[in-house]
């Protein structure tokens, strides 16, 4: 049976008791409104867990003033229904109020790879993530923690957080999860407008295309990531915010064409903003 545990303090002496009885507790941070790409992150640590704990915490500390806080959709029975038919034992479902009680003053900061691609557009963002990941660490106490490649740029702060803060759990990276048109799956995607939701697959055709141009032998990257702008633009109504490549977990310029380049991309449409990457192996 699944448990859904709502208290900081319950959950920390559940994960302390699991502990003492020498069982592994693998982690999945999530907002909830559950999907595939959440569920394979399940998958993965039940193969390194004894005890499986979901979050599922729509951090207000991640959104800006003017972003999609109110709107980020949300159903938790549909979730707890998902989460126990995956295996999860445990789903940790704390308020805001719980998280973040009055006179919350503690932040934590990644330096530099938080600046760019969408740190440069989401002041802030980051921190909030790196502040909750955090406190769900030390309330959690997991062996081991399953972030998507979704979410790259995340992925990349996290693991940089975990080795500077020795922080004692294994990190590990799930595989983006697609819809049958190569949409990545995101709980944001309902919030496409239908026409929106046709066009959608282009960010992943244009990704895939300017992967396969590099690994081709194409070097003048800058003129391929112009051109990806351009048909994005030309063939949705989106708008991009960003289109780049990096060096990948470092997210530093790429300098030579080696190691491992990430490729990603935000788009604005109406009422959603969209991110997809892919990570090119040179
Ligand atoms: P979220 O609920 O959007 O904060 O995502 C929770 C976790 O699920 C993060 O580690 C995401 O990177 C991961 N995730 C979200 N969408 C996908 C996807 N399509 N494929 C793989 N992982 C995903």
């Amino acid at each position: 049976m699944i448990r859904t545990l709502k208290s900081v303090r319950e959950m920390q002496e559940t994960a302390e008791k699991l502990r003492l009885e020498a069982k592994r507790i693998g982690f999945v941070p999530t907002m909830g409104y559950l999907h595939e790409g959440h569920l394979s992150l399940v998958d993965l640590v039940r193969t390194k867990s004894d005890v499986t704990v979901m979050s599922i915490f729509v951090n207000p500390a991640q959104f800006g003033p003017h972003e999609d806080l109110d709107k980020y959709p949300r159903d938790f029975e549909r979730d707890e229904m998902l989460a126990a038919s995956r295996g999860v034992d445990i789903i940790f479902y704390p308020t805001p109020e719980m998280m973040y009680p009055a006179g919350y003053k503690t932040w934590v900061d990644v330096d530099d790879l938080t600046e760019v691609l969408c740190g440069a557009s989401r002041p802030g963002h980051f921190r909030g993530v790196t502040t909750v990941v955090t406190k769900l660490f030390n309330i959690i106490k997991p062996h081991c923690v399953a972030l998507g490649q979704k979410d790259a740029q995340q992925a990349a702060v996290i693991e940089t957080m975990i080795r500077d803060l020795n922080v004692d759990t294994e990190f590990i990276l799930g595989p983006i999860v697609r819809e049958i048109d190569g949409l990545a799956m995101s709980s944001r995607n309902v919030n496409l407008l239908p026409d929106e939701r046709k066009e959608a697959p282009v960010l992943q055709q244009t990704l895939k295309e300017i992967a396969k141009t590099i690994k081709n032998g194409h070097i003048d990257i800058q003129s391929l990531l112009n051109a990806g702008i351009q048909s994005i633009e030309s063939m949705t109504s989106g708008r991009v915010d960003y289109l780049e490549a990096r060096c990948y977990p470092s997210l530093e310029p790429i300098e030579n064409i080696s190691g491992k380049l990430l490729i990603a991309l935000a788009v604005y449409f109406k009422n959603v903003r969209l991110i997809d990457n892919v990570i090119v192996k040179m």
